[in-house]
């Protein structure tokens, strides 16, 4: 039987560079991970295609999928809402693969209750001022919008504690492999381990 794959929850201020991390770690480790598809009522920015960074969904086509059950978790965040379907994400896990939700905080607390043993990462910028720098940079919201997001950061800056590991993206390259090595790491805690554990006894009884 194939082990089945671990769940992993990636947040961070929004402009810390998760979508970036994400594309890379793919990029390199495609057969390892799956990222799962958000739905979203945001507008797509510019080169956002509906099906590959998000699925694109009216308010009450989102309500709709609320109402269906077809969402592990949702939340708002700056006035949209944001949902992990719960299908893709279950038949990846099913496949053996590492699966990735890059969702907020919120959402992230929702899939840590319902299933306890996922692995929480944060990710941080090295500095406030970096983390402008990049919001700025991307050049993707209005400077209300830029506002709103670093606000949000406050609050989002309060709970990191309930995440297992902090990683600071400054070299991309570099944060791509500690990212990967935190999740590589994670397969050898004795807690995942339970089967092979019971398996062995066995063995050695009988033997
Ligand atoms: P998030 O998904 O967390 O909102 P993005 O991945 O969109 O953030 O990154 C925000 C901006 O910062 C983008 O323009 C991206 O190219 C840039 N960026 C991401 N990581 C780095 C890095 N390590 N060094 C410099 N720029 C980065
Ligand atoms: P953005 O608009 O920059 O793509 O995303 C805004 C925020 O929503 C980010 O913090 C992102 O991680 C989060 N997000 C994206 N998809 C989901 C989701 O399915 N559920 C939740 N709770 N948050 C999400």
């Amino acid at each position: 039987m194939k082990k089945k794959g671990i769940l992993i929850v990636v947040s961070g201020f929004s402009g810390s560079g998760k979508g970036t991390i994400m594309k890379e770690l793919l990029k390199k480790y495609d057969t390892q991970y799956a990222l799962s598809i958000s739905a979203t009522t945001r507008q797509p920015r510019v080169g956002e295609v509906d099906g590959r960074e998000y699925f694109f969904k009216t308010r009450e086509q989102f309500e709709k999928m609320i109402a269906d059950g077809e969402l592990i978790e949702y939340a708002q965040y700056v006035e949209n809402y944001y949902g992990t379907p719960k299908a893709y994400v279950e038949q990846m896990l099913e496949e053996g693969k590492d699966v990735i939700l890059e969702i907020e905080i919120q959402g992230a607390l929702k899939v840590k209750e319902k299933f306890p043993d996922t692995l929480l990462l944060f990710v941080s910028p090295p500095s406030v001022e970096i983390l402008r720098k990049r919001l700025i940079g991307r050049g993707t919201e209005d400077e209300k919008t830029v506002e709103k997001r670093l606000a949000r950061a406050v609050e989002e800056s309060a709970g990191i504690e309930n995440y297992d590991y902090l990683v600071i993206n400054d070299k991309l390259d570099v944060c791509v492999e500690e990212v990967h090595s935190i999740i590589q790491n994670e397969k050898f805690r004795v807690s995942r381990n339970i089967n092979f554990i019971q398996e062995i006894r066995k063995e050695l009884k009988s033997f």
